[in-house]
């Protein structure tokens, strides 16, 4: 069997394809002599030859066996029908021994064909049945009839079966040719369905169940996927050598998979997992120029079925790409990528503009020096989905920021945030209204137009509007940020930097960003007063922010105890569920008893 053959030389390899190329010769030959015997028997009424049905199923047992492939609906029909032509044919010259073959043949196969194990107690019944017919056999008159009907009945099937094998390998022969020659060669390795029975083949063979499954990811050909017709000679070169050094890296005899995503899939058992990553280090030692990513996941340890096993192998190659690393295997990181995801596809992004379910909601912001007055609100999108309800930004966020709605969203961010702030004013309780932007939403000059228009339309003194920057990771250069960041401040709106204290470069935005407020993490707000390193920490912000003469907000404060902490140690105001959690414009004026004054902006 193949996966024994992992350590041996290109001598076996070669003797085996020989192997391989035999049985199909046979089978072949089997099949037609088969199909001769059939048109012999309907004109001539003769039985000789019959045995070339229990042959043929026969070697399409061993030819399943060495290539390990499934049957296609055409194989697997086929196989019904030799062995029902078999069975019968055999009877009928009352051969009960080869009668018996073929019987206890079937179900094996389709144990193998479904990788069900509960398919084996056929046997059984399968042999008793045979068994039964056979002792009526004897009694010809009696039975003779149902006998000619069982007969008819397997030449129909034995012709469907075969005109059907016929069918799939010509239009496998002429469709493959055509994907070969369009495509990047995907059709040299298993597809998903093969991937899915090579996954149950040796997850159930292994003593322990473990299957390793890996992933080898190429960008460039990720990207070619539907449109290789356009890919360049060179391009389509470099993939079949690729394929090639694949093929000879991994422990001789391994199954390649191809997912018609462009992404390689390759399997093992524990005792050959030294094997495999020795190879795949050396694939990705040896094809610099396309780069793989490889990944890995356990089953049944990380997911319980491959499918599952599929997309855990996309969370690591996303995170991969993002840490910049070429070679992850799935870990608990990951995990909680995949319990915080809800799967919100991209067509549902322009129905949710269309429908304005794209929606800001605005939490409070309080001074605690004050009496706890409200001085500003947060503004934080939320989606109000009409079947996953409400959703908050991390569901959402990264997709509509790739999406071609990036723009819309962000000028809807602005203009609401803008809006509620007028609102705010109108209804007699003026206050300061942040809204998030990203490093890289302050570089697009379409973003800085639409901050100057919305401070046109409303003519806001500077400060009534403020854009909190988050520290997460950036390409921006410190320099480049800074030059956005004055020219926003030019156009009115204050600067808050958010999350701080979390990303890797706090103290460089302190220092030279043209900052107002400093927003503390959550991380060092929570049990503050039972946490005495948070407690310096916002003891040393304090002390610089006021040296700097910034103002220093807390976020996620949640219980008095926190708040009293945090105005001992000097924090100008206060963000958190404590004082209010994010709710729509309506709600929040409602909150502070006010009235909404219809207004003309
Ligand atoms: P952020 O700007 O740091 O927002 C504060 C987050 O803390 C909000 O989560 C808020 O709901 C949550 N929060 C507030 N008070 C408490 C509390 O007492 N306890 C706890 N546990 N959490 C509290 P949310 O709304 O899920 O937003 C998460 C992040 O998503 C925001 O962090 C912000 O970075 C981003 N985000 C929100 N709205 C927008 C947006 O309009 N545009 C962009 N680009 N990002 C946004
Ligand atoms: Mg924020
Ligand atoms: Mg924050």
């Amino acid at each position: 069997m193949q996966v024994r053959d992992y350590n041996r030389n290109n001598w076996f390899k070669n003797r085996r394809s020989l192997f391989r190329l035999l049985i199909n010769a046979l089978l072949l030959i089997s099949l037609a002599l088969s199909l001769l015997t059939l048109l012999q028997q309907l004109f001539t009424d003769s039985l000789t030859g019959s045995y070339f049905y229990p042959l043929t199923l026969s070697l399409l047992v061993i030819q399943y066996f060495v290539h390990r492939i499934h049957l296609s609906w055409g194989g697997a029909v086929a196989f019904l029908t030799m062995g029902a032509g078999s069975i019968s044919l055999a009877l009928v010259s009352d051969d009960i021994a080869l009668a018996y073959l073929s019987g206890a043949l079937l179900p094996v196969l389709l144990r193998f064909v479904l990788a069900q194990k509960w398919v084996l107690l056929f046997i059984p019944i399968w042999l008793s049945l045979l068994l039964f017919i056979h002792s009526y056999r004897v009694q010809e008159e009696l039975i003779s009839e149902l006998y000619t009907h069982l007969i008819t009945l397997s030449y129909s099937l034995l012709v469907y079966g075969s005109v059907a094998v016929l069918f799939n390998r010509i239009y496998s022969l002429v469709f493959y040719k055509e994907c070969k020659e369009n495509s990047d060669l995907t059709s040299e390795f298993i597809d998903n369905y093969q991937i899915h029975q090579h996954f149950d083949w040796l997850k159930n063979k292994n003593p322990d169940g473990v299957v390793r499954v890996y992933g080898v990811y190429i960008k460039n050909i990720l990207d070619s996927v539907g449109k290789s017709s356009e890919s360049s000679i060179e391009f389509k070169e470099s993939v079949t050598q690729f394929n090639q050094l694949l093929r000879e890296v991994c422990p001789a005899g391994a199954s390649i998979g191809r997912l018609d995503n462009g992404v390689y899939v390759l399997m093992s058992e524990r005792r050959f997992w030294d094997a495999f990553e020795r190879g795949l280090r050396q694939l990705k030692k040896e094809a610099t120029d396309l780069s793989p990513i490889v990944v890995s996941t356990d089953t049944p340890n990380d997911s319980t079925d491959l499918d599952s096993a599929l997309h855990n192998l996309d969370t690591v190659f996303v995170r991969a790409t993002k840490e910049k690393t070429d070679f992850a295997r799935f870990n608990l990181k990951d995990r909680d990528h995949l319990n915080g995801q809800t799967d919100i596809q991209s067509y549902e992004v322009s129905q949710a503009f269309a429908n304005h379910e794209i929606q800001m909601f605005f939490q409070p912001k309080v001074d605690i020096k004050d009496n706890n007055r409200l001085v500003g609100a947060e503004a934080l999108v939320r989606w109000i989905h009409p079947e996953k309800g409400l959703l908050t930004p991390k569901d959402f966020v990264d997709l509509l920021e790739s999406s071609p709605y990036r723009l819309t969203f962000i000028n809807s961010v602005v203009e609401q945030s803008a809006h509620f702030c007028e609102t705010m004013k109108q209804s007699g309780l003026p206050i300061s209204v942040s809204f998030n932007l990203s490093a890289n939403d302050l570089q697009d000059l379409r973003v800085t137009y639409e901050l100057s228009q919305v401070q046109e339309k409303y003519g806001f003194s500077a400060g009534e509007l403020q854009i909190e920057l988050s520290e997460q990771e950036t390409d921006v250069s410190l320099d480049n940020l800074k030059r956005s960041l004055d020219a926003v401040k030019e156009l009115g709106y204050s600067i808050a930097l958010d999350d701080f204290g979390t990303g890797m470069s706090s103290l460089a935005y302190f220092q030279n960003l043209p900052a107002d407020t400093i927003k503390l993490d959550r991380a060092f707000i929570k049990d503050i007063h039972l946490n005495p390193s948070s407690e310096h920490l916002t003891k040393m912000v304090v002390y610089l922010s006021k040296a700097e003469g910034l103002t220093v907000v807390a976020e996620g404060v949640e219980n008095a105890s926190e708040a009293d902490r945090l105005l001992k140690l000097g924090v100008d105001q206060v963000q958190g569920f404590l004082f209010g959690k994010p709710m729509p414009a309506t709600e929040f004026l409602q909150y502070y008893g006010l009235e909404l004054v219809e207004d003309d902006v």
